[in-house]
């Protein structure tokens, strides 16, 4: 016969939700420091964002040396990447390798999603649900749902009529897609479309490309990591740590010293082709008033230019392909290996959707206003709802049975991107209201859970129960993104960042644009003054 214990949920110090690069450390950390952690997952294994977007030519594109856990040198030192950019499937076996030897997988109930997430105000307690059936009680709640975790599947008229094969980038089979001999068409051109574009093309016998919104890339220059590069940078790893940590994007990279106009035009050109050579997204980091200043980033636009149209054979496409409609770097700069090359070829098409909109997907392929276009696979690399699309999908219960997908009707409103009020001793990990995804995310998540530990090891050391931002602090940084990123470029663009690509998202923008390391200084100076902005509680 069941006892009452039997039937109480199981009771944790913190439950983590995801485990991806942030809730895998997140256990670890937590574990450490003492307490009990319930992972919950909702992908049968580890990896996040790796575990999932397995389309072809998917990398990293912040250098793979740089993006992984720096918090153990013993891990950074047994580790060697092959490449300059890690594959996907490179970065999954890392991950997993790191769960094995930390034993992390017997702290994760894998194949299970967090439905949602109740307080009881009394006790100051979560009790977190799932779709299982599992029920777990919980002092904290560490949301490391992922930025970039909830696919975004436009709803094209016709499109479940469709008779070939759909797949999305974010959701790629595991056994992977041979394309030989078929007829393509690939809708999005992101970071995800440019890096797979390339290599669906040497397969397919006929590609069309729907491109939208042009994007700026840049060349990976990637390249095999010989035994003197490993070597070198682990002997230097501290310092290419320390730098990165300082740094407004979490790489070692440090920007010209002077200002885009301040130097003679033989000078910006050979700063532009020198970051042009280090490769892919840090050209928007040539130098640090290019986000800035129009001037600046229009010096940088027109060296981008001049090199993508050196490369594409027909002006036409190149026309369509160069983007006008939005600064440089303002959304994120892809990072490609023979992007633009492969629409020289005779065997790729770039429809564009903005001159000739998809009107419908019917059983044979995809009308646009003018054509037809007869395939037999489409391949979404249409994106995310990124930074609240997984969030949003939880009901998150705090005070007053407030909910966070009410709360945040206007906008996520958030206190350092870590707490939210009304929900207490819920923290978000790498989310909306810090730098996130303009950073190196393997540090950024390390960065905040190594905030998170420290704020929980305060409350016990202090005879706290729990934390709460203050409603103050919270518009107070709100009004503080907003700020900083009106001082910039960034709200140009109809970005993810600005929640511009998922119909009916309010247009904020939703990240920290001061720097990487300027912000762990103010979360920093925030725990150094007693968590200054947060109130510190005592349940009944
Ligand atoms: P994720 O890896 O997204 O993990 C979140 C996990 O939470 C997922 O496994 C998901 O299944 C789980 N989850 C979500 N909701 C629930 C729920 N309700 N219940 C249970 N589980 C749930 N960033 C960089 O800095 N450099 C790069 O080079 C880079 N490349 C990228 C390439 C691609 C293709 C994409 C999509 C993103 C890339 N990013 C990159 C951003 C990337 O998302 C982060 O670097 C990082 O992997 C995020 O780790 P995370 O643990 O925060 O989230
Ligand atoms: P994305 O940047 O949002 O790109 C989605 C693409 O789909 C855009 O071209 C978009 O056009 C198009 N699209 C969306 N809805 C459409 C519609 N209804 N009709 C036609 N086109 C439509 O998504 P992503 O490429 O997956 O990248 C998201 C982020 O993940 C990146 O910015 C990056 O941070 C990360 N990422 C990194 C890498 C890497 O290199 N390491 C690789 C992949 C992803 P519009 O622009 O017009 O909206």
């Amino acid at each position: 016969m069941a006892t009452t214990a039997d039937l109480l949920p199981e009771a944790v110090d913190a439950v983590v939700v995801g485990a991806g690069f942030a809730g895998l450390y997140a256990l670890h950390k937590l574990r450490q420091q003492g307490l009990t952690v319930r992972v919950f997952e909702a992908a049968p294994d580890v990896g996040g964002t790796w575990y999932y977007n397995r389309y072809p030519g998917a990398r990293c594109d912040v250098e793979s040396v740089d993006y992984c856990y720096s918090f153990s040198d013993d891990l950074q030192q047994e580790w060697t990447w092959t490449e300059k950019y890690a594959t996907q499937a490179e970065i999954l076996r890392y991950i997993n390798w790191v769960a094995d030897k930390l034993d992390l997988r017997r702290g994760i109930t894998f194949n299970t999603r967090v439905t949602s997430a109740v307080l009881d105000e009394d006790s100051l307690r979560w009790t977190v649900t799932t779709d299982t059936g599992a029920v777990v009680c919980a002092r904290f709640c560490l949301m490391a749902t992922g930025p970039l975790s909830a696919a975004l599947t436009p709803q094209f008229a016709g499109l479940n009529g469709f008779g070939g094969r759909i797949y999305h980038t974010a959701d790629w089979p595991h056994e992977g897609v041979d394309f030989t001999g078929r007829r393509v068409a690939v809708i999005g051109t992101g970071s995800s479309g440019v890096q797979s574009i390339p290599i669906i093309a040497e397969q397919a016998e006929q590609l069309y490309v729907f491109q939208r919104t042009p994007n700026y890339s840049v060349p990976a220059g990637n390249r095999p990591l010989s035994a003197e590069d490993v070597a070198q940078v682990k002997a230097t790893y501290a310092e290419r740590r320390r730098l990165s940590w300082q740094s407004g994007g979490g790489s070692p990279h440090v920007a010209h010293p002077k200002l885009t106009m301040e130097v003679s035009d033989e000078e910006r050109r050979a700063a532009f082709e020198k970051r042009w050579q280090l490769g892919g997204v840090l050209f928007s980091k040539t130098f640090r008033d290019q986000m800035i200043d129009s001037r600046a980033n229009e010096e940088a636009r027109k060296f981008y230019e001049e090199k993508i149209r050196a490369v594409i054979d027909d002006p036409d496409v190149a026309e369509l392909l160069i983007p006008s409609d939005h600064p440089i770097g303002t959304k994120r700069i892809c990072t490609d290996t023979n992007y633009f090359q492969t629409f020289n070829r005779p065997d790729v098409e770039l429809v564009s959707v903005r001159r000739t909109p998809i009107t419908s997907i019917d059983a044979d392929g995809i009308n646009t206003s003018d054509a037809h276009y007869d395939v037999d696979t489409i391949v979404l690399a249409t994106g995310f709802d990124a930074m609240t699309g997984a969030l949003g999908k939880m009901e998150i219960a705090g005070r007053g049975g407030e909910t966070l997908n009410d709360d945040w009707r206007d906008g996520p409103r958030t206190y350092l991107g870590l707490g939210v009020d009304g929900y207490p001793n819920l923290f978000v990990v790498s989310g909306p209201g810090a730098p996130a995804v303009l950073a190196n995310m393997v540090l950024h998540a390390e960065a905040h859970v190594n905030w998170i530990a420290g704020c929980i090891r305060h409350l016990d050391d202090h005879g706290y129960t729990a934390i709460e931002a203050t409603k103050e602090a919270v518009d107070e940084w709100g009004a503080e993104l907003a700020r900083r990123a009106e001082a910039t470029l960034f709200t140009k663009a109809d970005s993810w960042y600005m929640g511009a690509n998922v119909p009916g998202k309010p247009r904020v923008f939703m990240l920290f644009i001061g720097g990487f390391g300027v912000y762990l200084d103010i979360c920093a100076e925030v725990a150094d003054a007693g968590y200054k902005g947060f109130a510190l509680l005592k349940a009944d």
